[in-house]
C-alpha cells in the first residue's frame, strides 16, 4: 500500500533523438510504497523514460526529484547511491560470473551476504554458487531483479523484467513482485507488455503513446479509460 508521499516527481521531461521526439513534456509522480505499471506500444518511449530517470541520457529537458533530492546532472552511479536502481530491457547479465559474484558486483558492497541470499531466495533464484552461464535467460532476468533489490533501493525501475519467462514463471514472478515493496522497502516502476501481469501487480498505471502520457492514475480508472481501451483495441 502506498504511503501517500511522492517518492519520484518528474516534470516536463522531453527527450529528442535528432528529429525523433521520444518523450514530450512527460510529468509523473510515483507514490512511495506502490508499484506503478508503465505501459504503451513499442516505440512509445517507455525505455527512454527509464534511461532518462536512471541518468543514462544526460541530454534532456525537464526535472526529476527523488525523495526531495534533485537528480539533474547526476551520473547513474550517483543516482544508485541516492537510492535509484534500474534494470535493462536487454539481457546484460555477464555469463562469466557466478550468481553470488554478480549480486556482490551489482550491490557494490551495499548489501551483506544475508541480504544477498534473502533476495535470491525471495525470487526463487538459483543459489549463489551457480555459474550464470548455465542459467536460462528468463532466470537471468530474475537474478538481475534480485541483484537490484538486494541493496534495498528507494526506487527500482524495471524494463520488461518478465520477458523470457514461461507462463508458470510469470505467475510466480507476479506473486513475488507484489510483495516486494513491503519486503524490500522499495517502490517499483515496471514496464510490462502483459496486461494480466500489470493488472495483478500494479496499483497505478501510466500509459505512454507516441512519447506522451495518454492516461495516468489508479489501475481501474486507467484500464477503463476509453482512450486506453481504443488504443489497445488498435482503433
Ligand atoms: P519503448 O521502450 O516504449 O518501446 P523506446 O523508448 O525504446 O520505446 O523508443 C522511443 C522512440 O525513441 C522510438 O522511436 C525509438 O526508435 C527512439 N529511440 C530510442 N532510443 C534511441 C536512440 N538511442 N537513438 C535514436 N532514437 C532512439
Ligand atoms: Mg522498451
Amino acid at each position: 500500500a502506498g504511503t501517500g508521499r511522492p517518492l519520484l516527481v518528474v516534470e516536463h521531461l522531453t527527450v529528442e533523438f535528432g528529429a525523433v521526439k521520444a518523450l514530450t513534456d512527460v510529468s509523473l509522480v510515483v507514490e512511495e510504497g506502490t508499484i506503478l505499471g508503465l505501459i504503451g506500444p513499442n516505440g512509445a518511449g517507455k525505455s527512454t523514460f527509464v534511461d532518462a530517470i536512471g541518468g543514462f541520457l544526460p541530454q534532456h529537458t525537464g526535472t526529476a526529484v527523488l525523495d526531495g533530492e534533485p537528480l539533474a546532472g547526476l551520473p547513474p552511479h550517483r543516482r544508485a547511491r541516492a537510492g535509484l536502481r534500474r534494470t535493462f530491457q536487454q539481457d546484460r547479465v555477464p555469463p562469466s560470473m557466478s550468481v553470488g559474484a554478480y549480486l556482490r558486483f551489482v550491490t557494490g558492497g551495499r548489501a551483506d551476504p544475508a541480504a544477498i541470499s534473502d533476495a535470491l531466495t525471495f525470487f526463487g533464484c538459483p543459489d549463489a554458487y551457480t555459474p550464470l552461464s548455465v542459467v536460462d535467460v528468463g532466470t537471468r532476468r530474475l537474478v538481475e531483479v534480485a541483484a537490484n533489490l538486494a541493496s534495498r533501493p528507494k526506487l527500482l525501475l524495471l524494463d520488461e523484467p518478465a520477458a523470457g519467462l514461461s507462463h508458470d514463471e510469470h505467475l510466480a514472478f507476479a506473486d513475488r513482485l507484489r510483495r516486494a515493496p513491503e519486503h524490500f522497502g522499495t517502490t517499483i516502476l515496471i514496464i510490462e507488455h502483459d496486461l494480466d501481469l500489470v493488472r495483478s501487480v500494479c496499483s497505478q498505471i501510466t500509459v505512454l503513446n507516441f512519447g506522451e502520457i495518454l492516461a495516468s492514475g489508479d489501475r481501474a480508472s486507467v484500464l477503463n479509460d476509453p482512450k486506453v481501451v481504443s488504443a489497445y483495441m488498435g482503433e
